[in-house]
């Protein structure tokens, strides 16, 4: 069994990046006896620790034997990019070949959320979205998804409880699907699928894929238009990947008791926010176990000059347009400082990019 590489400077396999069901047959041949694997197990998967010397339970000479073999590294955090008022905080990590990404640190009274990057860039382009502006990144390797998660998670001592997972950053999880199921496999050693969120462009396949998994995450699904040709002009992915089909996809999509899936939409203002686009909207999900999370567009120098956010009255117009239709909304409250709002448009800004064309 091969496990994928993490790109680290050392030929080490990263334990990280190995699937939990299969971290016994790779570890076998020389933990023995095998208890002491799932004592491994558990300071990862639990603990979250980045080095074997953390592993106390474990005797000095197998300690040493593992750090000969493996690693369990997570990128460098490098720093704490921005914290807001309400004590969200964006992170910034370096990757082992110097890619930077993102992750935001969110806590919201008993819920701490955590905003994960998927990949350090993003090939999609939806051009409202700063890390479609700056382009396409390799994708991320489990480790480097992970570390983001136990890096912030013990920084913070947040009891796993409170911990929630939302892949809302950098880049589309599903164009890196077996590197996000293995880290949602990771984390679900810590925290209830049901806590974890894969949020996507509508890469119809990908959703087909996560269908089938036997621990589903919550799917949330950027519709961000309701009808074909204006979503094909912001989201230029919908030509590949049809409005009508993804919706049908979404019906077909299995939902356990109590949950929904959740279409977010960016609200431009004069653009997706009338009344009459609402009721396009509510048309459009008929019949879907959804709930709308309406997310008024964040301002960013490189994104168009006419891309604004719309005013609160006219937010507030919109989601009673909704309500009258019956459609479950919430609002992401958020003005353009917000940290919590930079959410799903990060970005590595130290990294020497150059922007793609448009
Ligand atoms: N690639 C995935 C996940 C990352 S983007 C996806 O597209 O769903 C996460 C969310 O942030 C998406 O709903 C996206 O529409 C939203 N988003 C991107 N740029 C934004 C902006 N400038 N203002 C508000 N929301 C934005
Ligand atoms: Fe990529 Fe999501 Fe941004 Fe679109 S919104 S460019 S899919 S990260």
């Amino acid at each position: 069994m091969k496990p994928s590489l993490s790109p680290t400077a050392s030929e080490r396999p990263n334990l990280y990046d190995v699937k939990p069901d299969e971290l016994p047959a790779l570890l076998h041949a020389f933990v023995t006896p095998s208890f002491r694997v799932t004592q491994i197990a558990e300071w990862m998967y639990r603990r979250g620790v980045d080095s074997f010397e953390a592993m106390t339970n474990l005797s000095f000479a197998l300690r040493g034997e593992l750090a000969e073999r493996f690693t369990i590294s997570f990128p460098r955090g490098v720093a704490a990019a921005e914290a807001a008022p309400d004590g969200s905080r964006k992170s910034l990590f370096t990757l082992a070949d110097g890619s930077l990404i993102e992750s935001v640190f969110m806590p919201m009274g008993e819920r701490t959320s955590i905003c994960l990057s998927s990949q350090a860039g993003c090939a999609v382009g939806c051009t409202f979205c700063v890390t479609g502006f700056f382009g396409a990144g390799r994708n991320l390797t489990p480790a480097e998804i992970v570390g983001q998660y136990f890096s912030l998670r013990n920084e913070h001592a947040v009891p796993s409880e409170q911990m929630n997972v939302v892949f809302m950053g950098m880049g589309e999880p599903l164009l890196n699907f077996e590197n996000v199921v293995t880290a949602l496999d990771i984390l679900g050693h810590d925290i209830a699928p049901k806590r974890m969120t894969i949020s996507t462009a509508g890469i119809i396949p990908g959703i087909r894929d996560l269908a089938r998994l036997p621990k589903r995450p919550n799917l949330a699904v950027s519709i961000n238009a309701p009808d074909q040709k204006r979503r094909e002009e912001i989201m230029p992915i919908t030509a590949k990947y049809p409005l009508d089909e993804l919706v049908s996809t979404l019906r077909d999509y299995p939902l356990e008791h109590g949950r929904e899936i959740t279409a977010e939409y960016v609200l431009l203002a004069g653009y997706n926010d009338s009344v009459e686009d609402a009721a396009a909207l509510a048309r459009l999900l008929r019949g879907l176990r959804v709930k709308v999370n309406a997310i008024p567009f964040n301002p960013d120098p490189n994104l168009p000059e006419w891309m604004k956010r719309p005013s609160d009255e006219a937010i507030d117009r919109f989601v009673r347009a909704l309500v009258r239709q019956d459609v479950a909304v919430t609002v992401r409250r958020s003005k353009g400082r917000d940290i919590a709002a930079a959410c799903g448009q990060l970005r590595g800004r130290s990294e020497p990019r150059r922007p793609r064309a448009r």
